[in-house]
């Protein structure tokens, strides 16, 4: 069997893996069979690339695992013509599926390597439709503004105003709030400007830094509440 048929073999075992984890959107699931999730981490760990876990892709950054990507963009509820924010480029997978789903995203990367790399990569397997720029993420992209729905890729203390007021009518904003090193994941709904919200689960990600963000410095992701954190959702957010 050759190396594009054997990571589409894993590719296929890992849909199925989120499947059997409660994924039931089928336009996510059958992007993520189609996205050559391998391509977006550092060669010597390609081989793990379709296991279910976040791997590290330098910097100090790590792409998602991937029921993590895939709870996030089902609950973005994309239906092809929206306009999307990222915040938090890293490898550019997630930014991959949403170009896929979505009409057109933005995306905002904190490190300039990551970005570039990322920009490269996205650009070599053929998407038009996706804009990358070096920046503090937490300030939004105003010149763009409104987005239809906004997607955060690291942890942060709180949903930041400028990102909230750059949410259109009836947008949606997925995040995960808390502290440094856990999280809970949430989906905020914009109506009549005022936040619904829903709890989706409990989650580590590694820190957003910025304005509105966390400060620079600490220690990486790996806190004192191990990897999955606590298991209830805050009351403050
Ligand atoms: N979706 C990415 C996740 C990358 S991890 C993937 O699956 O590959 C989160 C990313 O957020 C890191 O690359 C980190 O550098 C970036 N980041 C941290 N603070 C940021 C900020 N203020 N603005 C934009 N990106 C930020």
């Amino acid at each position: 069997m050759g190396i594009s048929d054997r990571y589409r073999e894993e590719r296929r075992r890992m849909v199925e893996e989120l499947r059997r984890f409660g994924i039931r959107d089928e336009r996510v699931l059958s992007v993520m069979e189609k996205i050559p999730r391998h391509l977006f981490v550092p060669e010597h760990i390609r081989h793990l690339a379709y296991e279910d876990t976040p791997l590290p892709i330098g910097h100090g950054q790590t792409i998602s695992q991937p029921y993590i990507v895939a709870l996030m963009t089902e609950a973005l509820g994309l239906t092809g013509q929206e306009k999307v924010l990222e915040i938090g480029t890293g490898s550019g997978y997630q930014t991959a599926i949403l170009a896929e789903l979505a009409g057109e995203v933005f995306s905002i990367e904190r490190v300039p390597e990551l970005a570039e790399v990322a920009r490269r990569r996205l650009a070599e397997l053929g998407y038009r439709n996706i804009y990358v720029r070096v920046g503090d993420g937490t300030l939004g992209w105003p010149e763009e503004a409104p987005f239809d729905r906004l997607i955060v890729t690291g942890g942060l203390p709180r949903v930041p105003d400028p990102l909230w007021d750059q949410l259109a009518e009836g947008g949606r904003l997925v995040a995960p709030i808390g502290g440094r090193y856990d999280q809970y994941l949430w989906v905020y709904t914009k109506e009549r400007g005022r936040a619904h919200k829903r709890a989706l689960c409990p989650c580590t990600f590694v820190p957003i830094l910025g304005a509105h963000g966390f400060p620079p410095g600490g220690r990486g992701n790996k806190g004192p509440f191990g990897l999955f954190g606590s298991s209830r959702p805050p009351e403050d957010v």
